[in-house]
């Protein structure tokens, strides 16, 4: 299998500027590997999910995840917290199925990933990150990636929930304003928006935040998580944040180290433990500057 997220980021250089060229790039991610379609469709809703003692490698003698074990319940959230390195991006490479992990399962809704379709857990994933994949094209065409066919009214309501609106009502000629190479460059907070107001659009029932306000100001990120609590309290969510604000409302906190799960509780509970997890976001907030106001 290729390393997907080159594929990924070639099939973005070689994008035209049309819709038809993004939704290309959703059919190569679903392609990445073959057969994605055989197997069972996900039920609609929230799934439950739960890693089962997995172990993981990229490359022999290299454990990258050690005996990894949580269960996420339908409809909850759960942070991802860890150093640079520790298995955070790798744990939800391994729920899109880019890899398998060579030891233990991964049950969705009690049933293992490998028996469902690809295709079928992908598309009801939808992913915010700090990689942002923008084509040149209109800011409508940009949002509209995330569901192909969508309406203005269901685009306009996306970006409005993104917090993206208010600036592409400044821009020249608003949702019709080009963007990328020849267009109008965005900051990148913007451009996060953007890759916000898309997942809103997707409507997925599995939400993956990979640091996705790592760039935002901190008001910004504040409305943000405001936000979120509307139009993602359907979704199944797993997040990955260093600021101590986007994961304290999470339902359940892993913090990893080394790729092994050493801590396992609430914001709350992990910080009265007073282990690692405390002395990592104490550190981290000195770094940040953040207010620690939890405790
Ligand atoms: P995090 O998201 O917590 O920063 P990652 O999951 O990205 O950590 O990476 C965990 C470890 O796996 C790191 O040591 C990283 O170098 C390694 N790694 C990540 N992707 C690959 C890859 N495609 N091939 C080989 N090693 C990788
Ligand atoms: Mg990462």
């Amino acid at each position: 299998v290729a390393e997907p997220f080159t594929v990924l980021v070639d099939t973005i250089n070689n994008l035209q500027r049309s819709v038809s060229g993004a939704r290309r790039l959703f059919e190569v991610m679903d392609m990445a590997e073959e057969d994605t379609r055989a197997g069972t469709v996900l039920e609609a809703g929230a799934p439950a999910i739960r890693y089962e003692n997995i172990g993981f490698h990229y490359t022999e003698g290299a454990e990258t995840l050690r005996n990894l074990s949580f269960t996420i319940p339908a409809g909850k959230s759960l942070a991802l917290v860890g150093p640079s390195g520790a298995g955070k991006s790798t744990i939800v490479k391994l729920l899109y199925r880019f890899y398998d992990p060579q030891q233990g399962r991964i049950q969705v809704n009690d049933r293992p990933l490998q028996t469902y379709a690809i295709h079928s857990i992908r598309e009801r994933m939808a992913l915010v990150s700090q990689d942002i994949y923008l084509f040149d094209g209109t800011v409508a065409a940009n949002i509209e990636v995330g569901k192909p066919g969508a309406s203005r009214d269901e685009i306009i309501r996306a970006a409005k929930l993104a917090q993206a609106y208010a600036f592409i009502e400044l821009l020249p000629n608003g949702m019709d304003s080009e963007i990328g190479e020849r267009g109008i460059k965005l900051s990148h907070g913007q451009k996060q928006r953007l890759s916000i107001a898309r997942a809103i659009l997707r409507d997925a029932s599995l939400l993956i935040l990979d640091e996705p306000t790592s760039a935002l100001d901190v008001e910004t990120e504040a409305s943000f998580q405001r936000d979120l609590g509307e139009w993602a309290s359907g979704c199944t969510k797993i997040i990955i944040a260093h600021r101590l604000s986007t994961i304290r409302d999470a339902d359940y906190i892993v913090f990893l180290e080394h790729g092994e799960a050493v801590e396992f509780g609430t914001a709350e509970e992990l910080l009265r433990m007073n282990g690692r997890f405390r002395s990592y976001w104490e550190k981290q907030g000195r770094e940040i500057g953040e207010e620690q106001s939890v405790v």
